[in-house]
Order: structure tokens, then sequence, then C-alpha cells
């Protein structure tokens, strides 16, 4: 089995994202705060798919590495992709952006969960105040200085999940594409990216990732023909996903993975995950090291065979792990990926996985240290 976050380096028992139950956060819990997940359904593995998988070429991108290089970067988890703001923790306060900067980060990877917050006919009108709710937080960050990555995340709602049906939302998907892609238009295209869709699993897999966002990138590039886009691998985009990632034809895509490996540390008692890894793991030994140097090759075979950029778009290690122990991951992870010319947005900032106390506001100076800032 593999683990939900899409490495194969654990041998775990089924285990569920509840995205649409509260994700890594809900209201009123202590540190991680979710809500207690109802009864898990299993991820289902992907049924082998009657198309092939494309073999992966190289396109001719305009971007290097170089441009890929975002610096110290934080997710705003459990902000924006709640089924509403608040849900999961608090709100983005508008001094957050002047917080982040100050203590050196510069770029905030910021994930929207559009999907429920827009019409579910054709054109697909996302609920304006919502909008402008994102315009305005995107706003704040660049006002700033910091470079924002937009995606669009936690496509599972009630009202249709792209992940269990694919086929069936890529249209609506691009409709909110097209809406984002306008609004932002204005934005200078090396400091504001957007992210497709966040960490496809279930029945988004390689074999039909192409065929769902493409549609979405089209409408991208009627209104930014040069704007960079992120397009992240099946199985939650794991580093095992770049080896055969699809990727459009177009020369300013940018590839992204995430790791939270070794996921029996980074996830312990998570209540998202069923059964939730014992807590007491600690990280460090020697297995931990060799698998992280094998998956920082495949970062780097990704960038010699592909030619195209990349980064890690989320990694962390869950709230209520001792401290020393957090920022000894991070340091180590940080440390690795800079290795090959990577740099990685830690998942989060305050709500989840933090990095500053939600109720004093105070940075865990441990691991802004362990960050190198
Ligand atoms: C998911 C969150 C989750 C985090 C860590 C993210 O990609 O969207 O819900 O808390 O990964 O598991």
């Amino acid at each position: 089995m593999r683990n939900p976050k899409g490495l194969a380096v654990l041998a775990l028992p089924l285990v569920v994202l509840a995205a649409s139950c509260g994700g890594s956060g809900g209201p009123g819990a202590a540190a991680q705060a979710p809500t207690p997940t109802p009864a898990p359904t299993p991820v289902p593995t992907p049924a082998p798919s009657p198309t092939p998988t494309p073999s992966p070429t190289q396109i001719a991108s305009a971007l290097s590495q170089d441009d890929a290089r975002i610096g110290v970067c934080v997710n705003m988890a459990n902000h924006l992709e709640p089924p509403n703001e608040g849900d999961w923790g608090r709100a983005i306060l508008d001094t957050d952006f002047a917080d982040i900067a100050a203590q050196g980060f510069e770029t905030v990877r910021i994930p929207v969960r559009w999907s429920n917050h827009a019409a579910y006919t054709a054109p697909y009108t996302i609920d304006a105040a919502f909008m402008d709710r994102v315009a305005h937080v995107v706003g704040l960050a660049r006002a700033e200085g910091l470079r924002v990555i937009l995606n669009a995340h936690h496509y599972d709602d009630p009202g249709g999940s792209i992940f269990s049906n694919p086929a069936g939302e890529t249209e609506r998907l691009a409709g909110l594409w097209a809406q984002i892609a306008n609004r932002f238009q204005a934005e200078a295209d090396d400091m504001v990216w957007f992210e497709i869709m966040n960490e496809p699993h279930d029945q988004l897999t390689h074999a039909n990732l192409l065929s769902v966002l493409e549609p979405s990138l089209e409408q991208i590039r009627q209104s930014n023909p040069t704007r960079p886009v992120v397009i992240g691998g099946e199985f939650w985009s794991g580093v095992g996903s770049l080896s055969d990632l699809p990727l459009p034809n177009d020369p300013y895509i940018i590839a992204t993975f995430h790791s939270y490996d070794p996921f029996n540390f980074t996830h312990q008692g998570a209540n998202w995950v069923d059964p939730a890894p014992p807590l007491g793991t600690t990280f460090g030994s020697q297995t931990d090291l060799d698998d992280l140097a094998a998956n920082t090759a495949a970062v780097a075979d990704f960038m010699a065979n592909r030619g195209v950029p990349v980064f890690l778009g989320e990694y962390g290690a869950i709230d209520g792990i001792p401290i020393d122990q957090r920022a000894h991951y991070y340091q180590t992870m940080r440390l690795a990926y800079e290795g090959v010319n990577v740099d990685g947005c830690i998942w989060g900032y305050t709500n989840s996985f933090a990095a500053r106390d939600q109720n004093t506001g105070q940075w865990h100076g441990e691991i802004l240290a362990a960050l190198g800032l």
C-alpha cells in the first residue's frame, strides 16, 4: 500500500485523507484541530486504466531551475481551503503577510477551495465575495513583496469531486480557472503562479491527468500566456509521481511534488488518517536518511531528464511532535533539497503543522532556525 502522499517507502494500512471531512484541521480541537473523521472510506487503489499512461517527454521549457528557486516558502494551510475560512482555525489576518515577510519568507503558497464557492452550471461563476476575499489576501501578500502560488485545493465537495469523477468535473475546473486567470491577469508572471489542482489522487491519475488539466491550462493561456503554471502528479504528488509525470507541451510549466516522508513520523496521531500512525516515532534513523537521499536523487533525475523546473510544494511534521524533533526534520529536509537546487514550502503556517502558535502568535523559533531564517 502506498501512503496517501504517494510514496511506496512505507508499508501502511489503508489510509484516508478526509479532505471533505475536515482535512487536517477542524474548529476547536487542540493544535492540529481536525474534526473527528467519520467512518473512513478506504482510498481505492486506482484501477489499471485502459488508457496507457503517456510516456514522459521533454518539453522545451522557457524556464530554468533558477526560476523555481522560491526561497523559503510557507503554505497558508487551513485558511482558504476548508469549506469556509475559519472552519479549521483562525482566518487570515491583514497583518499576517507583513509578519511572514519580516521573518524572511519569500513565497507563500495559498491553498484555495474554489469548488464550493461557485455555481454548478456554466459559466460556473465564482461567488464574488469569495473571489474578492482571495484577491484581498493575494494583494496583501504581494504588497509585502511575497511571491504567491495560488492553487485549487480540495475539489471534493458534496456538489462534486474531481478526484472521484475527474471527467465530470473537467469543464467546471476550466471554468473556474478562466475566472481566476482573468482576475489575476495583471500580476507579474514571476510573482504569482497558478497551480491547477493540488494533489491528484483517487481516480485522477497519470492516465487522465492531461485530459483533465489541459482545458484549464487552455483557459489560463487565453489571458496569461506566459504565467508559470504548476502541475503535480498522481498519488498526492509524492516524489514517486515525478518519474512519469505527464506534462503539457507548454514552455511555462513548473512541476511540483510533496513529501511527508517518513509518513509515520510526520503524520503521527493525525486524526484524518485511519488508523492514525502511533505517537512517539522519531526522525533521523539511517533508513530515514537513506530514503531522503533516494528521494532527492529522484528529483534530481527529474530535472536532468525532463528539463522542467520543480519545487517542493508541501513538507511538514504535525503539531504535537516534540519541537526539537520537528525542527530536526525541517532542517534535514530543507538542506537535502537545497542540495539538489530545490526549494520548498512548509505545511503550514498557524492552523495546521504550525510554524506559529495559533493562540499566542509566537513563532516557533526552532522551526524558523531550521529553515535558515
Ligand atoms: C492536505 C491537508 C493535509 C496536509 C498534510 C495537504 O495537502 O490538503 O489536508 O493536512 O496535506 O496531510
